[in-house]
């Protein structure tokens, strides 16, 4: 497992909302849309669950991956737990970089 001391505060650089699971071809359609960003992933998790990802760095972590306000840090950063986080979890199983990723599993799963 790695630890957060080898780590470089990888949970601090992106975040991450799930959101509600598609079910309508309007659902899928839309979500292009955050792929139409630039620094916007979408991903389907193990638990099946939809999350939107914003590649965007906590402005208080320091060049060194430490938090500066590591006593004041909120609740969201003090439940995450080093066991379950991303770099040692194999949490994701399907990850949407692109529209075209994205139009290439709709495809493939008939969802459109
Ligand atoms: S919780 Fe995980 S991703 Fe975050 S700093 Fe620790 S090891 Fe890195
Ligand atoms: S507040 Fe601290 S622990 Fe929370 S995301 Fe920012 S740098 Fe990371």
């Amino acid at each position: 497992m790695i630890t957060c001391d080898e780590c470089e505060g990888e949970c601090c650089k992106v975040l991450v909302v799930e959101i509600e699971t598609p079910e309508s071809k309007d659902d899928f359609e839309d979500i292009k849309w955050y792929l139409y960003h630039p620094g916007v992933s979408v991903y389907i998790d193990t638990d099946n669950a939809w999350n939107v990802q914003f590649d965007t760095k906590c402005k208080y972590l320091d060049k060194n991956g430490k938090c500066l306000i590591y006593d004041k840090r909120p609740p969201v950063c003090r439940k995450a737990e080093v066991r379950e986080c991303h770099v040692n979890k194999e949490e994701i199983k399907e990850f949407f970089k692109s529209v075209e990723e994205y139009e290439g599993w709709l495809k493939r799963n008939k969802k459109l």
